[in-house]
């Protein structure tokens, strides 16, 4: 079998080709993803803006929270826009990217999408919300995995930018390659865009060594703080908002804790939850293989994915912890007492 057959998989052939030449045959794009943007869905703005001045169209970039400090290694070609009241011209076609659902696309957003016709490219489950086309694959490891067929299909050029864009998110959406998704399928997309220059390791590199002395020592705080439970099958922690400022550290410092909570040997769920605001925490849960915190964290209202899942919580830091721990016991009949 050609690497390019399991790269640009036949059964996305229909799809990827109609989302092509929808994005060939319209014009005047603004171009999102979801709200507080990861690295999957900047690197899927990155590379549809890369993709649309290749073609010569006109589109503007749309992210109300910005650019997430810790991908500030990634050049975006144009400008990004925070409100809708800013754009340079009317957009008449949105192409919602890695976004779910349409209340992630931000307030301001989802109010006027019904005024525009949506092309939609995603991997999160669903009906999808274009109403000129929708590439839907749950079964892809990222966005940008679905967006390199697009490309393909498109007759786009696989210029060492935009294979490094769609490396990233290929590389953030599988953790580096370790979660099960990271299939046949994605090991020959990821060979196939290292031969056009990107550069995966250089990739991990800039995302991994990025932590500031700060980050070093909130994570020394909060390990001190991790609550072990269950015989240490269940892993708490708790953190209080002004613990971020002390550190001179951001929200985003606290990403990948919980999963560094899960990588101690007993742990079957690590809980982390953050005091967001007063009376708002948002919390994160991660399980190893048939535990299943995605009921867990949809009973709360949050949602995600088998052993990845988190919401947010309206309530006190200390109540959200304990209905947390409730929940996660009862869900895993679990005895919440000892
Ligand atoms: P994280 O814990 O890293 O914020 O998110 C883990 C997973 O849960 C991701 O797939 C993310 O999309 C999902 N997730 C996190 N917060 C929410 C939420 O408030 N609602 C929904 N539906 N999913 C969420
Ligand atoms: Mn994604």
């Amino acid at each position: 079998m050609l690497l390019t057959d399991l790269a640009f998989p036949s059964a996305w052939q229909n799809q990827a080709a109609r989302a092509a030449q929808a994005l060939l045959d319209h014009d005047s794009y603004l171009v999102a993803a979801h709200v507080r943007l990861d690295g999957d869905a900047l690197s899927s703005l990155l590379a549809m803006a890369l993709f649309l001045e290749q073609k010569n169209k006109r589109f503007a970039l749309f992210a109300p929270f910005g650019l997430p400090d810790n991908y500030d290694f990634v050049s975006l070609p144009v400008p990004v826009y925070r409100t809708l009241s800013a754009l340079p011209f009317e957009p008449r076609t949105l192409v919602a990217l890695d976004c779910g659902v349409r209340g992630r696309l931000g307030e301001e957003l989802s109010r006027i999408m019904d005024d525009l016709s949506c092309i939609n490219i995603d991997h999160h489950p669903g009906p999808g919300m274009g109403t000129i086309t929708s590439f839907i694959a749950p079964e892809a490891a990222s966005t940008t995995q679905l967006l390199a067929s697009v490309l393909r299909a498109a007759n786009a050029s696989f210029t060492p930018d935009v294979a490094n864009a769609l490396a990233l998110g290929l590389v953030t959406d599988t953790g580096g390659f370790r979660h099960a998704n990271a299939t046949p399928e994605v090991f020959a997309l990821a060979a196939f865009l290292e031969s056009r220059g990107a550069c995966v390791h250089k990739l991990r590199e800039r995302l991994e060594k990025n932590w500031t002395v700060g980050r070093l020592k909130l994570w020394g705080y909060m390990s001190e703080r991790v609550e072990l439970e269950q015989d240490g099958r269940l892993a708490m922690c708790a953190l209080p908002l002004d613990c971020l400022e002390k550190y001179g550290c951001k929200s985003e410092d606290t990403e990948g804790f919980v999963e560094h909570m899960r990588e101690v040997r007993s742990v079957m769920v690590s809980c982390f939850v953050r005091e967001q605001n007063l009376d708002v925490c948002k919390f994160s849960l991660r399980s190893v293989e048939d535990v299943d915190v995605n009921a867990i964290a949809t009973s709360l209202g949050g949602g995600g994915h088998r052993n990845a899942a988190g919401g947010t919580l309206v309530m006190s830091l200390d109540r959200a912890r304990e209905l947390l721990r409730r929940s996660i016991c009862q869900s895993l009949g679990w005895s919440a007492k000892s």
